[in-house]
């Protein structure tokens, strides 16, 4: 258990991992009893430290609500961090929401996650941010107030624009200390995803990650610069995205289902030891693509989320109001619609449909490690593409499908 406390711990000054190692350090005769595998004395194994973050102590077995300054919102602004330290010795997982502004479905998951979480209970520590761009999200916009995508700015600098400083904040100050993150995201303009994970599959703890997640659809996406999840894998936390429904909505039964897969995590994290009901679901791997509108128009959507379709089934039409036409757009493949886009007004080229074909996990991280040199010419863009109705162009890529 001593060693299971290190480990969660990784040399954070503000988790005194020297005082954590006094009881080893003055028995020299026992480090070679340790070395043959014998356990640690019970007391130490239940010793847990105050959880320290942003100049604060949360004492074990409470929560506390933290003060982020938002760099961006006046000199008093702040949003809430909710910190869960468990009685008992457990990771850190960080939960964040509202990155962009206008994607509710996440701030209330969080919310409600970090609310029924019972600090006495839990092993380990739970670090909640239902609202991190907060300006974002009193504005009813996904955007900061200079009109940048806030997680195109992680990790951020503490001297750069606007968007880079808020990022910096929150990643010094709360990513950094964590040993896993979920970002919490929709479908963005006027589209709506079912719930899903994005993740970089090519990164075992990043898989792992996802798996503790039940039967949760699941999407290999290498992410984009500047997103905070690939900002947290590359400082070495595993994060993944959490998509879940459309913008500007607060859509109770797809936030229930992620509140259920979050549930589902802590358990197997062992950070839990709620229902262990979704334990044995396994995710559900897809590959994905869109199918897009070869016209312009009104796009009228004739399936629904979720839905499984054959190839040549009707997707949905594109109407032209001035000239009294319609044309059908088709599935390509056989699938489900993992997002789609609402009814309205496109053009040419507009992602509509977001179709997956089930794979198999082992398929999935093959196809990922595979996708390594496509990944690094695409950097900035997020998914492959694919017109629908006449043609079928998988060369098309454009970062519609963003995070
Ligand atoms: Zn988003």
């Amino acid at each position: 258990m001593l060693v299971a406390l290190l480990f969660v711990s990784p040399l954070r000054s503000q988790d005194f991992p020297l005082e954590l190692r006094v009881p080893v350090a003055v028995s020299p005769p026992n480090l070679v009893e340790l070395d043959q595998g014998v356990e640690p004395a019970p007391a130490a194994a239940e010793l847990v430290v105050p959880f320290s973050l942003l100049g604060r102590f949360v004492l074990p077995g409470t929560r506390m609500v933290l003060d982020l300054p938002f760099a961006g919102g006046g000199n008093d602004a702040s949003t809430p961090v909710t910190v869960i330290h468990g009685a008992r010795p457990g990771p850190v997982l960080c939960l964040a929401a509202g990155i962009h502004g206008d994607e509710i479905n996440g701030i209330e998951i969080v919310r409600r996650v970090a609310n029924a979480l019972q600090a006495e209970q839990i092993a380990g520590t739970v670090v909640a941010v239902p609202v991190v761009n907060l300006s974002g999200f009193q504005r009813g916009t996904r955007y900061l107030p200079d009109r940048r995508d806030l997680n195109r700015s992680f990790p951020g600098s503490r001297y750069g624009s606007m968007a880079s400083r808020i990022a910096h904040v929150f990643f010094d100050g709360i990513a950094r200390h964590c040993d896993a993150l979920i970002d919490f995201h929709t479908g963005s303009f006027d589209r709506s995803n079912l719930p899903q994970v994005r993740a970089d599959l090519r990164l075992p703890a990043v898989l792992q990650l996802a798996r503790g997640l039940g039967a949760t659809v699941v999407l290999h996406s290498p992410g984009s610069k500047g997103m905070l999840r690939l900002a947290a894998t590359a400082a070495g936390i595993p994060a993944l995205t959490f998509e879940v429904g459309a913008p500007a909505r607060l859509q109770v039964s797809e936030i229930e289902v992620a509140v259920a897969a979050i549930n589902g995590l802590l358990h197997h994290l062992g950070m839990s030891q709620g229902s262990p009901s979704d334990e044995a679901t396994q995710p559900i791997f897809y590959d994905s693509q869109w199918v897009r509108a070869n016209a312009g128009g009104l796009l009228i959507g004739e399936v629904a989320l979720g839905q499984r379709v054959q190839k040549g089934q009707r997707l949905g039409r594109v109407i032209d109001p001035i000239h009294n036409t319609e044309r059908v757009i088709m599935s390509p493949v056989f699938g489900r619609v993992l997002g789609m886009a609402q009814n309205q007004q496109v053009l040419p080229g507009f992602a509509a449909f977001h179709l997956g074909e089930e794979t198999s996990e082992q398929h999935a991280v093959e196809e990922a490690a595979a996708e390594i040199s496509d990944a690094a010419e695409d950097a900035s863009e997020e998914d492959g593409g694919r017109v629908g109705t006449e043609t079928l162009d998988r060369s098309a890529q454009i970062d519609e499908d963003v995070e």
